[in-house]
């Protein structure tokens, strides 16, 4: 089947103040629209066309050379996206317990010291990019990566990725990324993080 935008969990409106909603508006029914348009018509006719996403991410080298930066940009853009919508929650907000909780601590000292790193990392990714906490080898990092880009190219299960494009926060936050960094923990779905680490977990274990 070809890919299609998953409607919004929330509301346009529900994660505001942190998030507004024309922002919202644009930026799921807009750009995740046109990754998953380009990646369809990138992907027809090729091996991998109907496949799930995170495995046409993985194989991309069975694709014809001429349509594998196309397919990386764009079906890349629906699985973070994806990934993305599905992070956040007008409920969110506060901090990881469990074995999240716990992962978190011990891979990085404290959940105040991730949450640094997740910052800076977005704040360093020149232009456009993602900033992400993944799972590689059983082991949680902070990394970042540019344009659409997906965690999965490098072997990783992104577990929860903030978009650093403009798109994502210009028109509440102008050129002050680092401000759209710090409010976007209030909207942050810890249960949905907790519930990706443990099927990460046991798809590396
Ligand atoms: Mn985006």
């Amino acid at each position: 089947m070809a890919f299609e935008v998953p409607p919004l969990p929330y509301d346009y409106n529900a994660l505001e103040p942190h998030i507004d909603e024309e922002t919202m508006r644009l930026h799921h029914d807009k750009h995740h629209q046109a990754y998953v348009d380009k990646a369809n018509e990138a992907l027809k006719g090729t091996p991998l066309e109907g496949k799930p996403v995170e495995e046409v991410l993985a194989n991309l080298s069975q694709l014809p050379e001429d349509k594998q930066a196309a397919v990386r940009n764009n079906a890349g853009g629906h699985h973070n996206h994806t990934l993305f919508w599905e992070s956040m929650s007008p409920n969110g907000g506060g901090e990881p317990t469990g074995e999240l909780a716990e992962a978190i601590n011990q891979a990085f000292g404290s959940f105040e010291a991730f949450k640094e790193q997740f910052e800076a990392n977005g704040v360093a990714q020149f232009g456009s990019g993602w900033t992400w906490l993944v799972l590689e080898n059983g082991q949680l990092k902070a990394t970042k990566t540019p344009n659409q880009d997906s965690p999965i190219l490098q072997g990783q299960i992104p577990l929860l990725g903030n978009d650093v494009w403009e798109h994502a926060y210009y028109l509440t936050y102008r050129n002050r990324r680092p401000d759209y960094l710090k409010a976007w923990w209030n909207v942050v779905n810890w249960d949905k993080v907790a519930e990706r680490y443990a099927a990460a977990k046991a798809a590396q274990s």
